[in-house]
């Protein structure tokens, strides 16, 4: 099989893709077809018929499978040794993982493993002049976008979040499957999953919210965070937040928006008290609409807002949600999924 190739992990649970897999086909395809390289997507688990398809129509000129019921569900050790195996023999340049909770575990063990390195959470990806591969990771707060390159070792290794890149249109295209040695010595060794445990959605989840309402450190407490949650209340949004939000116990982690949360796309965001640092505005800028309220009329937040509000929003909320809850009483407006 060739060598150099782009490879993406194609993570999936269950036999489901996720769908930062083909998220990631559609950006390597792009760099593949711009560095006359061909893509591979590397897919381990256990009956996985009909996913080598989906992959293919998804950009991957190569599927190479590693099948072994000991790859289902995902367990670290087994995925490792596979994967590094792969990599000595067919060395791929670039290897390209999501930032799941999986992809998160298992990319940094197997970059240590290959003695190569990692770039976390990049918000794009492109090549240089030379042809290294620039990964593109917010830096410093969130002030500046660093470019990481990787020239001395292969493969070249980096993690992007689901929702930051975009999956292309799926095409008729056909690709071989090649399937991987699985290791021999898989022997569930270490760590081992012995009971998958589902939460249910309480709430509407926020990546899929038409609405989202955002707050950050200047809401201040959990007192002005009541005014936002009933703000998302009326319009049938949910609540976001930034990452010192969270880091206060105002929100929870799930509801953190940007480059190490949720990507987000709402028809209308409203945030508050978010002082729009690259690394939240990265998960929220491809909202339809967004109104950011802040005290700071040079908040850069208002660079992606369409509706700017200086001022305060303990003075700004309370009427605004007032008036809402009238129109909405008087039927001037519905919200879906609201019978009154
Ligand atoms: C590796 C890394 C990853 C990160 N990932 C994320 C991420 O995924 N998501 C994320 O959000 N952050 C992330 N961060 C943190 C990020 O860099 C910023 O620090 C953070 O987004 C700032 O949050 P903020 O806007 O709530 O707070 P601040 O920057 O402190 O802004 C608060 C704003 O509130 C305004 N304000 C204060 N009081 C009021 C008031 N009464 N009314 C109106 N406005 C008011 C202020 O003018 C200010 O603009 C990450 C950082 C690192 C290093």
């Amino acid at each position: 099989m060739e060598k150099n190739q782009i490879w993406v992990f194609a993570e999936q649970r269950g036999g489901v893709l996720h769908v930062v897999g083909l998220e990631l086909l559609g950006k390597a395809r792009e760099l593949a077809d711009a560095a006359k390289k061909s893509v591979a997507a590397v897919l381990l688990g256990d009956k996985l018929a009909g996913l080598a398809d989906r992959l293919m129509a998804h950009g991957a000129d190569v599927v190479l499978v590693a099948e072994d019921d000991l790859l289902e569900p995902y367990q670290l050790l087994p995925y490792t040794a596979v994967l590094a195996r792969a990599c000595r023999e067919y060395e791929p340049d670039i290897f390209l993982f999501g930032a799941t909770s999986l992809g998160m575990e298992l990319a940094p063990r197997l970059a240590a493993r290959l003695a190569t390195g990692l770039a976390a959470h990049c918000i794009d990806l492109k090549f240089d002049a030379e042809g290294e591969l620039l990964q593109m990771v917010p830096g410093w707060g969130g002030g500046v976008v660093a470019a990481v390159r990787c020239p001395k070792h292969r493969p070249q290794m980096a993690t992007v979040m689901p929702g930051v890149l975009k999956k292309c249109e799926p095409a008729r295209r056909s690709g071989e499957v090649k399937r991987l040695t699985v290791v021999d010595r898989l022997d569930g060794s270490g760590p081992q999953v012995l009971e998958i445990y589902r939460e249910a959605l309480r709430e509407r989840p926020l990546a899929a919210a038409e609405v989202v309402v955002a707050g950050g450190w200047g809401v201040g407490g959990k007192e002005g965070w009541s005014l936002l949650e009933e703000l998302a209340r009326i319009l049938g949004g949910a609540v976001g937040a930034t990452r010192p939000a969270v880091d206060e116990g105002w929100a929870k982690e799930e509801q953190m928006i940007g480059q190490s949360g949720k990507t987000v796309r709402p028809r209308l965001y409203v945030g508050v008290g978010i002082s729009g640092m690259p690394h939240h505005v990265v998960g929220m800028e491809d909202s339809a609409f967004v109104v950011a309220i802040n005290q700071d009329p040079q908040a850069p937040i208002f660079e992606v807002a369409d509706v700017v509000i200086v001022g305060d929003y303990r003075e700004i909320l309370p009427p605004l949600r007032e008036a809402l809850r009238a129109k909405l009483e008087s039927g001037q407006f519905g919200v879906r999924g609201q019978s009154s």
